[in-house]
């Protein structure tokens, strides 16, 4: 007998999903509306994820940090995302945003940078858009040019999460034009840095809680030991970083989903028309029951890719793409379903089942559009990669 369940979550991350669970019902959704009416960025959820060191459970131990596999950074994603998914850009930012130095960076960059965000010193944001280049990123302009030790960026990065309130950042620039994707490199910027501004936040549909604001880098001349792994290397370390990360998108995504789930099963019980309670129409059962059966289906195939990451199987890119896509497009039905279950109730600010519609949204659209995973998928399929499951 294996001393791992089949199929089924271990003891310990039952008990993680228990205590983030219990933490975001005291400490996150009492103020996921009011982060999200008044767009402000989520205080006391960042300071609780921050004392229980679920900030950004990804980093190993031996650089301070909770030491959390992949599948459990995926539930306390996950867990946080059914409370307020503002909120769950705290943890899947700080991975998006460090995960270059852990997989490229030098034993020195680990040690300071990995080090300062599980001490707390900082978040991380990760900066590879521009306003033009999205889905294309590997058009990017940010220049970075060597200066005997340094190096000195300019450019601008669009759609930054986190921008401004992050101490550290990974930026994505060119260093050699002629190469294109080739020719781009990682490097880790400070927000102390002399010529790092921000733009001003967007006013977005939904995330409202997070800051998406532009990265301006004016004569920005850093170190040169602040690259990330070989110049000419950045673009691959970018996308590797997305293979794993994109599995954390469709974790907040399956959170979503369950939050509005969640909220509508209890609605549904409540709510009385035609002199009974709605949840005994079997109109509505069968409403509930596609909304359960996707997002456990989600769910389950988050959790395949998470173990795909944690190993860093062949199939990952395959499976990252695929659990974020599905989870994502889960999602919107999912919260549209919800709404539709509250009926005029739902289409109001008075019930939170609306903010998770607009909320659901973003997850079909960053970290590559469903366009884009779909493109990925593809490739991945006529390249001839099969499922290890
Ligand atoms: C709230 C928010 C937060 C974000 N956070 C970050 C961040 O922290 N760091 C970061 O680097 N970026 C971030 N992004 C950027 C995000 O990843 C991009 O918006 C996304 O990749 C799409 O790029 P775009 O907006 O330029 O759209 P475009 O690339 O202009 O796409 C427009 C449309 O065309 C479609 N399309 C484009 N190319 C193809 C194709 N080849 N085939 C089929 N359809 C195609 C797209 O799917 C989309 O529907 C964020 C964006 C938002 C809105």
């Amino acid at each position: 007998m294996s001393e791992f369940p089949m199929f089924a979550l271990s003891e310990e991350h039952q008990a993680i999903r228990e205590a983030v669970r219990a933490l975001c019902d005291a400490k996150v959704a009492p103020y996921a509306a009011d982060v999200d009416e008044h767009a402000r960025y989520p205080q006391e959820a960042a300071d609780a994820l921050l004392a229980a060191d679920f900030h950004a459970p990804h980093v190993p131990e031996q650089y301070g940090g909770a030491g959390a596999d992949a599948l459990a950074t995926v539930i306390v994603i996950e867990e946080v995302a059914r409370a307020c998914a503002s909120s769950s850009l705290i943890p899947a930012v700080n991975k998006l945003g460090s995960l270059p130095v852990q997989l490229a960076g030098s034993e020195e960059l680990k040690q300071q940078y990995l080090g300062a965000l599980a001490a707390g010193r900082g978040g991380f944001s990760y900066c590879l858009s521009e306003p033009d280049a999205g889905s294309d990123a590997a058009g990017m302009k940010t220049r970075a040019v060597r200066d005997g030790d340094s190096y000195v960026l300019n450019g601008v990065k669009r759609w930054i999460t986190n921008a401004g309130v992050s101490e550290y950042y990974t930026v994505m620039a060119v260093t050699d034009p002629e190469k294109r994707s080739k020719g781009i490199s990682a490097f880790v910027v400070e927000k102390a840095d002399q010529g790092v501004t921000f733009g001003a936040p967007e006013k977005k549909l939904g995330i409202k809680g997070s800051p998406t604001r532009e990265v301006y880098l004016d004569n920005v001349r850093i170190p040169a030991d602040r690259m990330i792994g070989a110049e000419g290397t950045g673009f691959e370390t970018a996308m590797r970083t997305l293979d794993h990360t994109r599995v954390t998108i469709a974790a907040q995504a399956v959170g979503i989903a369950q939050g509005a789930l969640d909220y509508a099963l209890g609605y549904a019980q409540e709510r009385k028309q035609f002199g009974r309670s709605i949840a005994d129409f079997q109109g509505l059962q069968f409403l509930l029951a596609d909304m359960g059966m996707k997002v456990e289906a989600a769910r389950q195939m988050t959790y395949a890719a998470a173990g795909k990451s944690e190993r860093g199987d062949k199939d990952l890119t395959f499976f990252g793409a695929s659990a974020k896509c599905f989870a994502s497009d889960v999602a919107m039905q999912v919260t549209t379903d919800a709404v539709q279950v509250l009926g005029g109730y739902g289409f109001t600010r008075d019930y939170p089942v609306e903010r998770m519609m607009r909320d659901a949204k973003i997850t079909q659209i960053y970290e590559g559009t469903n366009q884009v995973q779909r493109i990925v998928i593809g490739r991945q399929l006529l390249a001839g990669v099969q499922s290890q499951i």
